[in-house]
């Protein structure tokens, strides 16, 4: 196993080069992203970025001196283009290929646009540090924006916004915010908390069309025919793995590429982070998390794996992430998709405290809180870790 792949310079690829040479792998890593930047953080896109508490230069995931001292091949500016499985080569958009033994897959997923707004002024998604940029350059007082979809990244951004004196109005096409993920009384929870800050909160708003006048945005209409204006408008209604340099290879569907506990798609290929979906055996199901703790996680383990191919050990992690709107921290434990109930153990929205346990056939996976210390939510880790029957985990002392 002496050259080494990794296509992708952000938190899941750096993750693997790192644990990679930690682990005294020797040979060559090459480390191929096409963002002209060493890797950076995407978390604070949306909060102390967007906000301008923090300048882009703290966004580094490491110094360049450390990224030095990981002797990689470092290719960035430069995309992947294709992949040939057989011969085990990667070819890069400016024709160079690269052979290796082992590859590992780390391009992530970028924003889903909405057709017809690409080079209209004041329409923006947000996946990368220009993205945050050019947006942060708009976010002036008195000004509005207008955000399509009420998921993580749209509310964040309405919080920050509003931060900034700007007004904001959230667009969100089913009946409750982020009810689909994290369920109805949560939801309630995010509608109330963004409210209380003047948030315009539109839901069962079906977009029909960004309008806009000599190339830049006017504002969106509904299809009830409502035309809501806007200074500017963040398109944040999902994203779509990164994967089209794999064409024909075989390894992605639209849902990115699949792979087993161990995390390989192949003899000798792995998938790291966003793009990745794995099967996960401690909640018996494939999943495909974009959450940077996971990232930097699965990144280990893969590099684990392919160093010790007679030893592999399947990832099988509690997902984690955390989201902040306004001054209140978000935290969330194990999978709360698809689940069969959500039962709120604590809410008070005036004291921004939300406990909430999910329920999957009779097993406790996930909890959701807010306000809450990383001491509380231990213990649920750990009985999600443990596959806790339901009852059993609920009427745990720690429970409440
Ligand atoms: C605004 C924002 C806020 C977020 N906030 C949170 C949060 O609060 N909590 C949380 O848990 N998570 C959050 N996330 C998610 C978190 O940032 C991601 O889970 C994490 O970045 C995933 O890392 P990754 O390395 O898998 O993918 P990415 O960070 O997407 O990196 C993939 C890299 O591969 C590059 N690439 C794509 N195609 C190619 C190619 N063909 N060749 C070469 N390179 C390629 C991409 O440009 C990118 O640089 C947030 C994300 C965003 C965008």
């Amino acid at each position: 196993m002496h050259r080494i792949i990794v296509v992708g310079a952000s938190a899941g690829g750096l993750s693997v080069a790192e644990a990679l040479r930690r682990a005294g792998h020797e040979g060559t890593i090459t480390l191929v992203g096409d963002e002209p930047r060493m890797p950076y953080d995407r978390p604070p896109l949306s909060k102390q970025l967007l906000s301008g508490k923090w300048t882009p230069s703290r966004l580094a995931l490491r110094s360049e001196a450390d990224i030095r001292a990981l002797g990689l091949e470092l290719r960035l500016a430069v995309p992947a283009s294709a992949l040939d499985l057989a011969r085990q080569v990667v070819t890069l958009a400016d024709d160079t290929r690269v052979p290796y033994d082992a590859l590992v897959i780390a391009t992530g997923v970028r924003a889903r646009r909405l057709p017809g707004t690409d080079g209209v002024t004041g329409v923006h998604t947000l996946r990368s540090l220009p993205d945050a940029l050019a947006l942060r350059d708009r976010l002036r007082p008195g000004r509005h924006l207008v955000i399509v979809g009420a998921g993580f990244v749209g509310a964040e951004v309405a919080a920050t916004a509003c931060g900034l004196g700007v007004r904001v109005t959230l667009l969100e096409s089913g009946p409750m915010p982020l009810a689909l993920a994290v369920g109805e009384e949560a939801g309630r929870f995010l509608t109330s908390l963004h409210q209380q800050h003047g948030v315009d909160i539109h839901t069962d708003a079906a977009v029909t069309e960004i309008v806009h006048a000599g190339g830049t945005v006017a504002g969106v209409r509904l299809a009830d025919g409502t035309l809501v204006p806007a200074d500017d408008v963040l398109v944040a209604i999902g994203s779509t793995p990164n994967t089209e340099w794999l064409a024909g290879s075989g390894l992605a569907d639209r849902d990115g590429v699949g792979c087993d506990e161990y995390c390989a798609a192949a003899d000798g290929v792995y998938g790291v982070g966003d793009v990745a979906r794995w099967y996960n055996p401690l909640f018996g199901t494939a999943m495909r998390v974009e959450h940077r703790t996971n990232a930097a996680e699965q990144g280990l383990a893969v590099a684990r794996n392919l160093l010790t191919p007679g030893a592999r050990r399947p990832f099988a992690p509690v997902p984690y992430f955390w989201s902040e709107q306004y001054d209140t921290r978000f935290q969330a434990y194990g999978c709360l998709r698809d689940h069969d109930e959500a039962l709120v153990l604590d809410a008070a929205s005036a004291d921004r405290r939300l406990l909430v346990a999910y329920r999957k056939d009779d097993r406790l996976v996930g909890v959701l809180a807010a306000g809450k210390t990383p001491k509380t939510l231990r213990p649920w880790r750990a009985r999600i870790a443990a596959r806790a029957p339901w009852t059993a985990a609920l009427s745990h002392p720690t429970a409440a």
